[in-house]
């Protein structure tokens, strides 16, 4: 670790694009100097997080029956040629393998930019009785997508890491549960794991996953008031098992297709939130369940008594240690000011420190990193203290977000309004006619603000008449400005 640039980093509100490349080099997260644009190195301290991000959402999917594959990275020309709509969302996105060794391939190959026509070839042969359903498969893996507008480091780029989770089921109905459950998942990590509030929203029909019925997706509001989606589920229906014959012989003797759906749990641009939504002018803020290290204990050594706090400090981690925490103990040579610095810019969520002082008073001294604030803990109370910590710490960092979502939330009755929210930025809620034309002239007047959708579960009134074009209002949409 060098930590000599101790000046706080920028204000995250006044200037995002400022604090965020800041704290990718400071907290060394990312590496930008690979050279190649939309794909970036990711350095230990952010391929941690992403491995307890991974780790949480797979241990979920796994108890929810599902069970991990691996497809190639490659697909050929000729399966994801199969479904109309998809081939024509995804074509100007693809990457290609068209030469190998000393010659051009006779068959191209592509980068998936998503894996539902690397894997439905083999449902097809894998799926033959209703027996065989539902077939719950996820990969954890990188796609590939020729992203043509600006790329963002973790936000947007051209190699994102996610997972994608595919079912099949034998009626509408057992896919229109399926769908509930990966909300359910989302929403509960969101909630309880990561603190992160969001928007669950039914995307508009022209704004669907390519090949989908229904799309439902997660926006995230960041703190340049930017939205950023980070995970989509969708209802594929019949529309990739008619593509790719994908049948089952019912319990009646009859061959039928199956139903589908698919999941979404975008990795890096979880990685991307936990950094933008709850990191400050110190550096991260994690919430203690995807830290990395979730406990780093520092030893406040005076030259007379350093051995009886040396060993103090290795009783104390040995505890932690077997209560499961992921704990250090820095014992470096640095003074414990640089120290405190360093662990606080990558936002390890509980810092434990103890110095001769507390050694006499049977204490420890405990310092949280979402409020900054320093305690003493008797010693025996010290796990009890933790874990009130981690629950507290998650609902600190929940309500911070919730504050922010809500006062970027504005109602918007008229033009004007909307004018207002694309200088102001935010999220818009509005009466809406529903028509595509309508949502393009939104986003022209307004230099790009899109209607992300209906919001999951919300019951409406008297609507009136849509706020841009006058017509009878049909819905209430949000609408945003998205990465
Ligand atoms: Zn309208």
């Amino acid at each position: 670790m060098s930590g000599n640039n101790e000046t706080p980093l920028p204000n995250k509100y006044e200037n995002f694009n400022k604090w965020y490349n800041e704290i990718l080099q400071r907290a060394e997260l990312v590496d930008l100097r690979y050279g190649v644009k939309g794909f970036v190195v990711y350095r230990p301290n952010s391929a941690m997080i992403m491995r307890q991000v991974y780790r949480f959402f797979e241990e979920e999917l796994d108890k929810l029956k599902h069970a991990p594959c691996i497809f190639p990275v490659v697909i050929p020309l000729e399966f994801f040629k199969k479904e109309a709509q998809h081939i024509k969302g995804f074509l100007d996105e693809v990457f290609w393998v068209t030469r190998a060794g000393q010659h051009d391939l006779n068959k191209p190959l592509l980068l998936r930019p998503t894996s539902e026509t690397a894997m439905y070839p083999l449902y097809a042969f894998w799926i033959r009785s209703y027996k065989d359903l539902p077939l719950k498969l996820y990969q954890s893996n990188s796609v590939y997508r020729y992203e043509t507008k600006a790329t963002k480091p973790l936000l947007r780029g051209r190699e994102f890491f996610w997972i994608e989770a595919h079912c099949a089921h034998r009626t509408r109905e057992d896919a229109e549960l399926q769908v509930l459950e990966d909300m359910k998942v989302m929403s509960r990590a969101l909630h309880e794991v990561l603190g992160v509030p969001f928007m669950l929203l039914e995307r508009p029909p022209w704004d669907r996953f390519a090949g989908a019925d229904k799309t439902y997706a997660f926006d995230v509001l960041f703190p340049d008031r930017s939205v950023l989606q980070i995970a989509t589920t969708h209802v594929l229906g019949e529309n990739f098992s008619r593509a790719f014959e994908i049948m089952y012989k019912d319990e009646d003797g009859e061959l039928k297709y199956v139903q589908q759906t698919c999941f979404g749990i975008g990795v890096s641009r979880i990685l991307a939130t936990l950094i933008s939504v709850h990191g400050d002018e110190y550096g991260l803020v994690l919430p203690f369940d995807v830290a990395p290290t979730q406990v780093v204990i520092v030893p406040i050594l005076f030259k007379e008594n350093g051995e009886a706090v040396m060993e103090k400090c290795r009783v104390i981690f040995e505890r932690l240690r077997e209560r499961g925490y992921r704990v250090v103990l820095d014992d470096s040579d640095e003074r414990p000011g640089a120290k405190f610095y360093q662990w606080e810019l990558i936002g390890v969520p509980v810092r434990v420190e103890i110095g001769p002082r507390d050694i006499e008073k049977g204490v420890v001294t405990l310092f949280r990193r979402d409020t900054r604030e320093r305690m003493a803990v008797a010693e025996g109370e010290l796990e009890g203290k933790i874990e009130e910590l981690r629950k507290d710490i998650l609902r600190v960092l929940r309500e911070r977000g919730e504050r922010w979502l809500e006062e970027n939330l504005k109602e918007i009755g008229s033009k004007e309004a909307l004018m207002e929210l694309a200088r102001r930025g935010g999220i818009g809620k509005m009466p809406f006619c529903g028509r595509e034309e309508c949502a393009g002239e939104i986003k022209a007047m307004t230099g790009g603000f899109e209607v992300r959708g209906v919001r999951v579960g919300e019951k409406w009134g008297n609507l009136g008449i849509c706020a841009v074009c006058g017509n009878e209002a049909k819905q209430v949409v949000y609408i945003a400005k998205p990465y």
